[in-house]
């Protein structure tokens, strides 16, 4: 099949560009101002595909500044999309422990006495404490808090309204078609196959879509990017070591909650030290809350679930949300390497936008603004182009593209942002003094640190717990869980002092009524597993299986012989093992040892 334009993915950054595309393409009485070089006569042909179920069944925060989204949408109505809100009140709390099990260096224990000594002067209530100031950098005041699926469902609607394209979810890019130099268009993935991607009943040969210009916006985890990446390099002293993955639930909020509509509460310091919260409130009593669990908390059994439930339960949080209820839940990675994880950004017949471009602001926490940002460029650029009649070459894209990015907002910030986090490879002290230093002399100065891959820089679990659980205790916790087929964490962290969670069956449900409830997984049969562990025989030696402990749906658990198993129908697309595995790939040593496929199903949700 041929069209002018295919775009892989639609998030936020593929919803700016599409949006601006239909505007420019189309004459204010919504005839066509550009005819299609594929098909003379008729409008542009434009597609995108979605790997999800469903468009908006991605999963973000979000607050947002909003500033591209408003040059998009100048006279926008917060109360037109359904969870959006004005921010109107924006506080950082700083949480104690209240439990006593988190892992804190000592300068922060002593730092806590003295907070809780002076807990009258310093506002400290709910073992939390109210910083006297947000910093400028992340203020969001005069932004939005917005659901991005409900987001984005309403601006597809916007674009498929337009007529200019068709998107088409449920539908994954297994690959692009690289040829002479450059790309050609894409291949969907095969369906009608087995798990390891043999014909079977039904079987059909993934469609290919040639056209003259591809646009990859599929995200920090996308297999297309990374395609991309392996076909013609990267720039160089380029690297995205840099991740962490966020995971939410979307509450209906108890009636005796006090807080307004477009509240937005960040939180440091609980569960871990190294692990940031949100508390986002949408209109009528919906609130977005969650965790991010970032790369460099060196923790090999880091799990992002269980230490969201314990962050749920601090008395900060748990007094807004005690009798509520879970609606939604899901998990998605961010790409926290910002500018400095920017891939090639154009080449003939391809460019790429939004969070896999390295749009993600790492200094002020902001990804949607961003990627729609570059999303608006890229079409500005692409109408440029096609009404002087000029092909997506290289050149031409790097002129008309790039040097419209470069002068960007999105690219000057990201300048600024760019050491901002380097200072917490040396660990969370000097990681927050790096980023309030990066943030407040605007880039000038900031905390040298070396992002690494995790396999170079997790430590055993017998590392971790020294001290705290004996080796051989571990060995016996690792030897019963592996003959049940669960992960090790819960029971390495009830034996440091984390307490079980009372399940109420409403909001503190297990992992897997999270699953089923609030993502409402689903797989849909005959597409292959899109997540291949490549050399199995080497994972038998893993002593970490870190990749089991991350999986944000139980979807890898221990297999036969020590090895790790996957289960498809469990599986949230959340991109976490990606990143998550502790031993470098032989071929590849800046990687893992797994493999992220496109693959189809996952949440579906259309509230995160
Ligand atoms: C929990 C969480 C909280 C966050 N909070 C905030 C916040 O408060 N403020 C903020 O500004 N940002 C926030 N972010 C970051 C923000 O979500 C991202 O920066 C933003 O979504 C990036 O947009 P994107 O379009 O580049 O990519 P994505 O939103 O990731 O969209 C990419 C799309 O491509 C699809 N795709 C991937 N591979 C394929 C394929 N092979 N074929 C077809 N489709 C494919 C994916 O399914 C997805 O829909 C948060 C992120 C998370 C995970
Ligand atoms: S995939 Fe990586 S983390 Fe998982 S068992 Fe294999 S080597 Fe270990
Ligand atoms: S298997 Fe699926 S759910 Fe588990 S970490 Fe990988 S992408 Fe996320």
């Amino acid at each position: 099949m041929d069209a002018d334009i295919v775009c892989v993915g639609f998030g936020p950054a593929s919803g700016g560009f599409l949006t601006t595309l239909s505007r420019g393409i189309l004459k204010p009485d919504g005839s066509p101002a550009i005819e299609s070089p594929s098909a003379p006569g008729l409008p542009l042909q434009v597609l995108c595909y979605e790997r999800a179920n469903d468009l908006g069944f991605g999963v973000s925060g979000v607050v947002t500044r909003a500033r591209g989204l408003r040059e998009s949408f100048p006279d926008l109505d917060s109360g037109q999309i359904p969870m959006a809100a004005p921010v109107t009140d924006e506080k950082i709390l700083y949480l104690l422990d209240p439990v006593g099990a988190s892992r804190r260096p000592a300068l922060m224990r002593a730092a806590d006495g003295v907070i809780r000594a002076m807990g009258g002067i310093l506002r400290v209530k709910d073992d939390a404490m109210e910083l006297p100031w947000t910093p400028e950098f992340l203020d969001k005041h005069g932004g939005l808090v917005l659901s991005i699926g409900q987001f984005n469902q309403w601006v597809g609607q916007q674009v498929m309204g337009s007529g200019i394209a068709q998107i088409w979810p449920g539908s994954p890019v297994e690959e692009v078609l690289v040829e002479d130099g450059g790309v050609a268009g894409i291949r969907l993935v095969d369906q009608g196959v087995t798990k390891d991607g043999k014909p079977s009943d039904g079987f059909t040969l993934g469609m290919e879509v040639r056209a003259a210009l591809t646009v990859v916006a599929d995200g920090p985890v996308g297999p297309i990017g990374r395609q991309l990446d392996k076909a013609f390099g990267i720039p160089e002293g380029h690297q995205a070591h840099d991740w962490a993955l966020g995971m939410k639930f979307v509450v209906d909020l108890p009636e005796t909650c006090e807080l307004n509509p477009g509240t937005v509460l960040h939180t440091l310091g609980y569960p871990e030290p190294e692990i940031f919260g949100f508390f986002y409130v949408h209109p009528n009593r919906v609130a977005s809350m969650g965790i991010f669990v970032p790369s460099w908390f060196d923790n090999p059994a880091r799990t992002a679930y269980r230490y969201l439930q314990h962050w749920m339960l601090h008395p900060a949080i748990w007094r807004h949300v005690k009798g509520g209820r879970l609606r939604s839940w899901g998990a998605k990675t961010l790409q926290e390497s910002g500018r400095r994880g920017e891939p090639r950004l154009a080449g003939n017949g391809y460019a790429r936008i939004g969070e896999g471009s390295g749009s993600t602001n790492v200094l002020t926490n902001s990804g949607v603004d961003e990627a729609w940002t570059t999303g608006v460029i890229l079409a500005e650029a692409v109408i440029e182009l096609l009404k002087q009649k000029k092909p997506f070459t290289a050149e031409n894209l790097d002129s008309a593209y790039v040097g419209r990015r470069r002068k960007s907002w999105v690219d000057k910030e990201g300048r600024v942002a760019e050491r901002a986090r380097d200072g917490f490879q040396r660990g969370i002290i000097p990681g927050m003094i790096g980023m309030m230093v990066t943030g407040l002399t605007r880039g000038l100065f900031a905390m040298p640190g070396k992002p690494m891959p995790p396999h170079r820089r997790l430590p055993s679990l017998e590392e971790y717990y020294r001290g705290r659980i004996p080796p051989e205790e571990i060995q016996a916790i690792r030897k019963e869980s592996d003959a049940k087929g669960i992960s090790v964490h819960a029971a390495l962290m009830e034996r440091v002092g984390w307490p079980a969670i009372p399940f109420d069956g409403e909001l503190l449900v297990s992992h897997q009524d999270a699953l089923l409830i609030g993502g409402k997984v689903q797989a849909p049969a005959g597409y292959a597993d899109h997540v291949e562990f490549l050399y199995p025989h080497d994972c038998e030696s893993c002593g970490n299986k870190i990749c089991i402990e991350m999986c944000s749906g139980q979807a890898i658990f221990p297999g036969e012989n020590g090895r790790p198993a996957f289960d498809r129908e469990k599986c949230v697309y959340c991109g976490a093992c990606l990143w998550n595995c502790s031993k470098a790939n032989p071929r590849e040593p800046e990687k893992g040892l797994v493999e992220f496929h496109a693959g189809a199903g996952g949440l579906n949700s259309a509230e995160n």
